[in-house]
């Protein structure tokens, strides 16, 4: 892959997600860089030689982002000891679409995150496409497997609320700190530990990495971002909209600026705040990927917008800003020597529909049942064997879906077969029915109906890799 142009670089595109942007695999901003060694590599944590702070504990997790939070809450419920180390304040913005389908909602349920509607949750009933000339209204299905509604809420809000969540169950989550490089074993190479910006060092029996797509510390470590696997940019913006509490989440498929057809797909997903959140994003796969301007590509689509929508300059809330998508196991081995790698770290976003935060939490919650039971063996081998079932165990998960999803992010690229799929799709509602399950990754687990079980069986089939 060629190196890529980031979205737009205009001056509100912060350090933070500029760093997240595509341009290989180097530390953007060399926070975390040079291999640290600790000599000996058994001194207590934070005292080695008697003078350097820091503290020790069973893991120490990098990263207080959704999957950061849900792997520490996991561990700690589970009764060991977490050091959750997160660089930002909460609250502390997060580009992204703040969109969450059935499958983030049952996960944030099975970690008992109260989602009371009207305290900032917005409920949708599901997903609006828009395309090929064509608007369909596809309800999420109540399933046994999935609940049947979908939320909104703003990433300022909901990744703190997860940290404190994580805190509430026993985690001890430092603020405003910035790990900067791995500690690692002189003589076996795995990592013990961190150091922050500060000079702080913590040590684990284990580190997680859940720092993000840039995963800075998986880097520091010598795991790269893979070159064979799909990688989207998106940018995303606020407007005072009177489309704010849309009970649909809106995706639209191709994107026109009067006559012409631009690169990309785009979203409308509004917050109930009074403002949408609206963004466009584009896959690798697709032609122009590194050449695109996302700003201008946004303004273009949103110029042919109705006027009474409000999405206009005078109603823009915030910067625009952009930032990467690694998806489809963007990053491997998910466990190696000592660290763990959950959520945008290990690239877990779906292809099929841009969505990472579920996957995030999922992650996190088979990362958390692997590490407790690794952390209760006796012996240094028994602790190893569990460790390394972990990239396994993400395979049998989402191995043969996101096989499928590299073949559908190749066809989409084609601009030759979006236009087909959208003209013949988007009105047919039995096919775009077909579609939601398949893109949202919503299939019954067990038994099911013809879709379900037919999905369930192709991913399967197809090879995890
Ligand atoms: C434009 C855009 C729109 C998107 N829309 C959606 C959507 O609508 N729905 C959806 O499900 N997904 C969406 N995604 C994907 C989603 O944002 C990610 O998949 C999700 O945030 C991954 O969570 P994470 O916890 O793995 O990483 P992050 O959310 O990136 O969290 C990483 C955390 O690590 C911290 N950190 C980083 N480096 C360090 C360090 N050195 N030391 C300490 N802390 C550090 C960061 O401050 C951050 O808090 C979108 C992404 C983009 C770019």
């Amino acid at each position: 892959m060629t190196e890529q142009v980031p979205p737009a670089d205009g001056p509100d595109l912060p350090p933070q997600d500029a760093g997240a942007l595509p341009h290989g695999n180097a530390p953007a901003d060399g926070e975390i860089g040079a291999r640290a060694s600790v000599p000996g590599g058994t001194a207590r944590a934070g005292v080695p030689g008697g003078t350097t702070r820091g503290e020790i504990a069973d893991v120490i997790v990098v990263g207080g982002g959704p999957a950061g939070s849900a792997v520490s809450y996991y561990l700690a419920t589970a009764g060991l000891d977490v050091l959750l180390l997160e660089k930002a304040h909460f609250p502390r913005e997060k580009v992204c679409g703040d969109g969450l389908t059935p499958r983030a909602v049952k996960a944030l349920t099975a970690m008992g995150v109260p989602l009371p509607e009207g305290d900032g949750w917005l409920r949708n009933k599901g997903l609006r496409i828009i395309g090929g000339g064509g608007r369909i209204e596809l309800d999420w299905p109540e399933m046994s497997s999935y609940p049947g509604y979908g939320l909104v809420r703003a990433r300022t809000d909901f990744d703190q609320i997860l940290a404190r969540h994580a805190e509430k169950a026993g985690v001890r989550l430092l603020e405003g700190t910035a790990v900067t490089s791995p500690l690692l074993d002189d003589r076996t190479g795995r990592i013990i530990g961190v150091t922050a910006k500060d000079g702080r060092q913590f040590r684990g029996r284990l580190v997680v990495a859940a720092d993000g797509n840039s995963s800075r510390l998986s880097v520091a470590m010598g795991l790269h971002k893979r070159e064979d696997r799909p990688l989207g940019v998106a940018v995303r913006t606020y407007y005072t909209s009177p489309r704010h509490d849309d009970d649909y989440l809106e995706a639209w498929l191709d994107l026109w600026d009067g006559t012409s057809l631009l690169p990309g797909y785009g979203w409308i997903f509004g917050m109930g705040d009074g403002t949408s959140n609206v963004g466009v994003g584009l896959l690798n796969t697709s032609a122009g990927f590194g050449e695109i301007d996302y700003r201008s590509l946004l303004r273009r689509w949103l110029a042919t917008m109705p006027a009474e929508w409000g999405f206009t300059e005078e109603n823009r809330t915030q910067p625009i800003r952009g930032a990467a998508l690694p998806m489809a196991f963007n990053r491997t081995p998910h466990y190696t020597r000592g660290l763990v790698l959950v959520g945008d770290a290990g690239g877990m976003v779906n292809p099929f529909n841009g969505e990472g935060i579920a996957y995030a939490l999922e992650s996190a919650e088979i990362a958390a049942r692997v590490i407790t039971q690794a952390l209760a063996r006796t012996s240094a081998t028994g602790r190893e064997l569990v460790l390394q079932s972990y990239p396994r165990q993400l395979k049998d998960a989402y191995g043969g879906y996101y096989t499928l999803g590299r073949i559908f992010v190749e066809l989409i690229g084609k601009p030759s077969f979006m236009k087909f799929a959208t003209k013949h799709g988007v009105k047919r509602p039995a096919v775009m029915r077909f579609s939601l399950k398949l893109l949202g990754n919503l299939t019954e687990t067990r038994g099911g109906d013809a879709v379900d079980r037919l999905l369930n069986a192709v991913s399967k089939m197809t090879p995890a890799a």
